[in-house]
């Protein structure tokens, strides 16, 4: 009974606590971005270190008390550098936005002109989009992939750099399943006297892993997530040059940030230590060989995945010649107890908000331990649910099966 105080004390958390645990339990996760942590990052955030105030650095803070912090902090960040190879790395960032906007301030002023992916091709709000502090505070410009293979023209990225003069080149993406050529980007970069900066949010644990070729070593500055595909707490960290740390890490604080969050420090630090185990590569290369499985089965039922298939985690489902749009798409799966998220198509004619595709990602079914033959299975599931979708007995039909292959798969959890 680890959480006897929250069930006695507040019932009223408690049971939707519950009940969220139950829906994680028995409905499939295929939404790119998530994961299931292991119980031992679990653990680290449910600690005293919460109580803490450590605004400042390792050895430099504004509070008294911050020797063990200090500890943990220290912990947390050699475990980074080890795992990406990185020469600074900063570990306090509260989550990919922030990050994101600490990377920007420590580059640039504002007004400044960035070039960046586009969000309908793939890219994030903070990379541009008008929407977003990093679209109202600096002058973005945006490349995007070839319509006709769905890949990002790196010739057209050139010429776009070469025009525009950019003092910052955004890589990085959200909706995009092939590899990025780091290293083009750094020439293209270099020619017109551009900062680089690569934001890996979706794919560090597979960079982690050795599995996609890692910007670390390339770029001059890296943001990541750390509840991604690399399975730790909601987070972030910005890894950089040695040279680039000090303006990097006032950025953070105090140009961001206040306090950062110790507990969740502690977890990421839990977080890297499991990624630098031999089992975190095969959990890596599992997710990409599902991804494949799962695209394949999708192409041979007629569906049109955008780039023809996928080097990573996830795939983008351009749902037009289906009849579907990205919101009912994802109404019909959630009705059988799946979730994916809508997305939008390199130049989509539809909205944001409506778009005309899904996007599907494999990292949590692999956590799971489902292999090839559960992807197709569940390739299936969603292929049957759209077909039928206006028949709600089938549909229930297929929720219970969705079920059933769910309890063959327990999700990991404190209690145990
Ligand atoms: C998820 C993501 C972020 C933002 O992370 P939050 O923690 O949700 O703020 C930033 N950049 C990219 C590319 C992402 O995929």
């Amino acid at each position: 009974m680890k959480y006897q105080h929250l069930s006695q004390q507040d019932s009223a958390v408690w049971e939707i606590i519950k009940k969220e645990e139950q829906r994680q339990n028995e409905e499939l996760e295929l939404i790119a971005s998530e994961n299931y942590v292991s119980p031992a990052v679990l653990e680290a955030m449910a600690t005293v270190l919460t109580n803490k105030y450590s605004e400042g650095y390792v050895g430099r803070r504004y509070y008294g008390g911050n020797y063990n912090i200090d500890d943990i902090e220290s912990l947390a960040i050699e475990r980074a550098k080890k795992l990406f190879g990185a020469e600074h790395v900063n570990v306090q960032p509260l989550s990919g936005s922030p990050a994101n906007a600490a990377v920007y301030m420590a580059f640039l002023n504002p007004g400044d002109k960035v070039l960046g992916l586009k969000l309908d091709h793939g890219g994030h709000l903070s990379h541009g989009h008008r929407v977003n502090f990093s679209g109202r505070l600096y002058n973005f410009v945006q490349y995007g992939v070839n319509l006709q293979t769905g890949i990002i023209d790196m010739a057209e990225v050139r010429e776009i750099a070469l025009r525009e003069k950019p003092k910052m080149i955004v890589a990085g993406f959200s909706a995009y399943s092939r590899e990025i050529d780091w290293q083009k980007f750094k020439d293209i970069a270099d020619e017109v006297g551009a900062y680089t900066f690569a934001d890996i949010a979706h794919i560090a644990g597979l960079i982690a892993a050795k599995q996609l070729t890692n910007p670390v070593p390339i770029f001059d500055v890296v943001s990541t997530t750390t509840h991604k595909t690399l399975r730790g707490p909601r987070g972030a960290i910005i890894m950089c040059r040695e040279k680039f740390a000090k303006q990097v890490d006032s950025a953070v604080f105090p140009g961001m940030q206040g306090g950062p969050h110790d507990h969740i420090t502690a977890a990421k630090a839990v977080a890297f230590g499991e990624a630098l185990q031999a089992e975190f590569v095969d959990y890596s290369r599992q997710i990409i060989s599902n991804a494949q499985a799962m695209a394949e089965e999708f192409i041979k039922f007629g569906y049109q995945i955008i780039s023809g298939g996928t080097d990573n985690h996830l795939m983008v489902l351009n749902l037009t010649n289906k009849n579907l749009v990205g919101k009912e798409a994802e109404k019909i799966l959630e009705k059988i107890g799946i979730s994916i998220s809508r997305s939008t198509i390199p130049n989509d004619p539809n909205s944001p908000l409506n778009p005309s595709g899904i996007r599907l990602g494999t990292p949590a079914l692999t956590t799971r331990g489902m292999k090839e033959k559960e992807m197709k299975i569940i390739v299936n599931f969603i292929n049957q649910a759209f077909q039928n979708k206006d028949q709600e007995n089938k549909l229930s039909s297929l929720k219970q099966e969705v079920k059933e292959l769910c309890n063959n798969f327990p999700i990991p959890t404190k209690e145990k």
